[in-house]
């Protein structure tokens, strides 16, 4: 099945508002003529709404980094799903390995904002991997399995068809250590694998599956030819216009 290759700019912690109108000002003119991708930036939550001003009307799409499973409270320092949808974001990154990391993200947690977005009408972008001592230890497909099965628990058939997978290697994250295009195929076909299991073969071939971990435009296109790997999640590359935008022309390369 065809399926429309997605690449999305994790700026992560990075950019005041002038450097993020700056450089989607620069993504706009560079990207203008692109046909082919579906391209999306997820800046930084204080830039958001400048961004989604920026971008009425553009074809590059607008993503949140995170949102909390509650719509409004006591909850200080979270954002609500309602307030990333009031703004105009289609996608949310969840799940990403420094949440889970650094913020006490869990597969349960995970599942609950999951839940949370596609109820909201958002589309989750849902990030998985394994660490490096997970994979020396020959545990790459249990934690595969276990983050996917917990992050997807209780989400139907219908629902699922608006989930973009990620799988993200924690120890090709920010590294400069890129997988090799065989052992990211490795690891979409096995997601790919999993979504048959729990759904249907015809969802699973419709479910893109991005890869993640230090995506540059040099190994793009290694990675991107392999079967199960329908785009990228790009972090450092994603922060000057002139990389992003190659990445993203992937095919003229
Ligand atoms: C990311 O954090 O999603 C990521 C893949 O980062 P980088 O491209 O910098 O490795």
């Amino acid at each position: 099945m065809e399926r429309l290759p997605f690449i999305t700019g994790n700026w992560k912690m990075n950019k005041t508002v002038e450097e993020s109108l700056d450089l989607v000002r620069k993504l706009k003119a560079t990207l203008s003529n692109i046909v082919g991708v579906e391209v999306a930036v997820a800046p930084p939550f204080t830039a958001l709404y400048a961004i989604a001003r920026e971008l009425k009307g553009s074809f590059i799409r607008l993503a949140a980094q995170n949102l909390f499973y509650e719509e409004k409270g006591a909850f200080t320092g979270e954002v609500s799903p309602l307030m990333i949808k009031e703004i105009g974001c289609q996608y949310v990154i969840i799940g990403h390995s420094e949440r889970r990391q650094f913020f006490g993200e869990t597969d349960e947690t995970v599942n609950r904002r999951i839940k949370t977005a596609l109820a909201h009408g958002l589309k989750p972008i849902f990030c998985m991997g394994e660490t490096l001592k997970e994979r020396d230890e020959g545990k790459t497909f249990s934690v595969i399995e276990r983050q996917a099965e917990g992050g997807l628990r209780g989400i139907g058939k219908e629902e699922v068809k608006n989930i973009v997978m990620a799988y993200e290697p924690v120890w090709a994250i920010g590294t400069g250590k890129t997988a090799t295009p065989e052992q990211a195929e490795e690891v979409h076909q096995f997601i790919r694998e999993r979504l048959e299991r729990l759904y249907s073969r015809e969802i699973a071939e419709s479910i893109r599956i991005q890869y993640g971990g230090s995506v540059t435009p040099e190994n793009i296109k290694g990675l991107i030819r392999q079967e199960n790997i329908d785009g990228a999640l790009v972090g450092g590359a994603s922060l000057k216009s002139e990389t992003f935008s190659r990445i993203v022309r992937f095919k003229e390369m």
